[in-house]
């Protein structure tokens, strides 16, 4: 794998890494037993619309770096596992809006903000094109609006 490639997607996988943890304190916060695509995918807007911290940076890439050697090293064993889930298919969903919780802390409130303004957002650079094809594809897997 080329040094440009690698380190994008290191930065990439930083930033999923990132988003999801987002995604948890959204769940949380709404009540949520499990994690629903709803707070998912406002974790990726989130992290698409609002920049890390540059300490928050150094962490994330650190794990996105572990990612990254994890997914390029052929003899990784976590292989067996995740085969197996894909017999059970999420059936066709209905198409909705994307739902917010009504928490009032910063990272809820911000979530909210972002998905206000995900529409008009315009991503400048490749790496912000690409989490902003993850998700658009999640929000149709799922057959949810942002509005
Ligand atoms: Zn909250």
């Amino acid at each position: 794998m080329d040094e440009v490639f690698e380190s994008l997607m290191t930065v990439f996988l930083a930033q999923i890494d990132s988003a999801m943890s987002i995604s948890e304190i959204l769940s949380e916060h709404a009540g949520e037993k499990e994690m629903t695509p709803d707070a998912l995918i406002t974790g990726l807007v989130y992290r698409l619309m609002t920049p890390m911290e540059e300490d928050e940076m150094q962490g994330a890439l650190t794990k996105g770096k572990d990612m990254v050697d994890r997914l390029c090293s052929p003899d990784s064993d976590s292989n067996d596992e995740e085969e197996e889930d894909t017999s059970d298919e999420v059936e066709d969903p209905i198409e909705r809006v994307i739902e917010r919780n009504t928490c009032t802390c910063a990272i809820c409130t911000t979530a909210r903000t972002c998905l206000l303004n995900y529409r008009t957002h315009e991503t400048q650079d490749p790496l912000s094109e690409k989490f902003h094809n993850a998700i658009e594809h999640a929000c149709s897997t799922h057959k949810l609006l942002i509005q």
